[in-house]
């Protein structure tokens, strides 16, 4: 997801941009594997949006058809409801990857490429695929993977990049059943309070799946078991879980029409870094991901979406002036995702905001005291002021 966000947002930026993707599909960790049985979202279950940008997201792809609401029998619904989407559960239809295609449309996208390295030896970006290709030449480069695999391509391209270290992911078993009989006097989705199954949920009841196939469910394990059997065998764990399910259920479950387990190793950030994004000192590589702001799909998005500003001007007028603005950039990008949280009355976005990135980047502009709306309107005003500087 912050992959497609950044470089959906840099094609709208007039930037002529590739993605390259180690697996055949998209969505990374949004995720729909099918099989003949049937479909199973064994990753991302289902997104919220605290902020307007991704609402405003999830609203466009609502429309475009690519997401819809769900609402399974016995989710318990917080109180007091809050106005936002926050409380709403969405998911892809017809499956959960179809959330990330529409942000891809039009991206040109090398699918099954790994990249194993980045160099830079004459000025300019070259990719090292796994397989000993080189792709040449870029003025920047994105780097949207896990934390833990984003480390290894960008430590030796910078100290910006020291702290992505800090950002601990955790690995998560996910198991896919189905059952010819429906597993009845079950809610749809079941968080149990003991024992290492965190969720497990009734894939087949989410809206646009599976209309007449079997019943079947997507089970996640804690960060706990899942770390006490990382290097398990899929099958082995499989079969751990079908037990498991039947100790949530009190009885055991009809023998399952397919059954499999797949191994997130790095599912969910548990220590998010607090920072929009990263930017190296020439401002000419990135990276993002939900290790920078949390274990969320919006927050990956987010992420994505931040790092956009950076690189046009990181690649032309502003070459250079990065490293020293690094903490001004980023404290933009808080302010921005603050902005949609919490909208200034009367100030309408976009526009808006894209001077007051200039404004923050020509002026230097730091918070004190964290971000908040008092600094995001003393920004605006400045973005005001001096409209259109280095806009160019
Ligand atoms: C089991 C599970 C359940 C979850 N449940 C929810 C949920 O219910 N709601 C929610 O909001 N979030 C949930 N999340 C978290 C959410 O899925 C993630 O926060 C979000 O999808 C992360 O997006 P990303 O773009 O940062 O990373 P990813 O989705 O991991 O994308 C990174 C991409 O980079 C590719 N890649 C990696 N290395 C390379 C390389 N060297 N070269 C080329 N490509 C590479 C990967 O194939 C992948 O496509 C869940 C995650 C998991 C695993």
């Amino acid at each position: 997801m912050a992959g497609v966000a950044c470089a959906a947002a840099l094609r709208q930026a007039g930037l002529d941009v590739e993605v390259f993707e180690k697996s055949r599909g998209l969505g990374g960790r949004i995720a729909t594997r099918r099989r003949d049985a049937g479909s199973f979202d064994h990753g991302a279950q289902y997104v919220t949006a605290r902020g307007t940008r991704f609402e405003s997201l999830l609203r466009r792809l609502g429309e475009a058809g690519a997401v819809t609401e769900w609402q399974p029998q016995g989710r318990q619904i917080p109180h007091p409801p809050s106005h936002g989407l926050d409380q709403t559960w969405f998911i892809g239809t017809p499956g959960m990857s179809a959330m990330v295609k529409p942000l891809a449309e039009g991206l040109r996208i090398h699918r099954g490429t790994r990249i194993a390295a980045l160099e830079k030896p004459n000025g300019r970006w070259c990719l090292r695929t796994v397989d000993g290709q080189t792709v040449e030449a870029f003025d920047a480069v994105a780097v949207t993977v896990p934390a833990p695999q984003a480390s290894p391509l960008l430590a030796a391209h910078g100290t910006a990049f020291a702290r992505i270290e800090r950002a601990a992911m955790a690995p998560c078993w996910a198991a896919m059943m189905t059952f010819d009989a429906p597993i009845a006097g079950a809610d749809d989705v079941l968080r149990p309070a003991a024992g290492p199954i965190a969720w497990a949920a009734r894939n087949s009841a989410k809206p646009g799946r599976n209309g007449g196939g079997p019943e079947a469910w997507v089970i996640h394990v804690g960060p706990a078991w899942s770390r006490a059997h990382l290097e398990d065998e899929a099958r082995s764990v499989a079969r751990d879980l079908l037990q498991a399910f039947g100790e949530v259920l009190g009885r055991t479950p009809p023998q399952p029409g397919h059954l499999s387990a797949h191994r997130w190793r790095y599912a969910l950030c548990e220590t998010p870094l607090q920072t929009p994004c990263l930017i190296g000192d020439d401002g000419t590589l990135g990276a993002a991901g939900d290790w920078c702001l949390g274990a969320r799909v919006e927050a990956a998005y987010d992420s994505g979406w931040a790092l956009e500003p950076g690189w046009p001007r990181a690649s032309g007028a502003h070459s250079g002036s990065r490293g020293r603005n690094q903490q001004a950039f980023e404290t933009l990008q808080v302010l921005r995702l603050e902005y949609d949280l919490h909208p200034v009355a009367g100030k309408p976005r976009n526009a808006e905001f894209d001077r007051l990135a200039v404004a923050v980047d020509v002026y230097g502009f730091r918070h004190q005291d964290g971000p908040g709306l008092g600094h995001v309107q003393q920004a605006c005003l400045l973005a005001v002021r001096h409209p259109g500087r280095h806009l160019g």
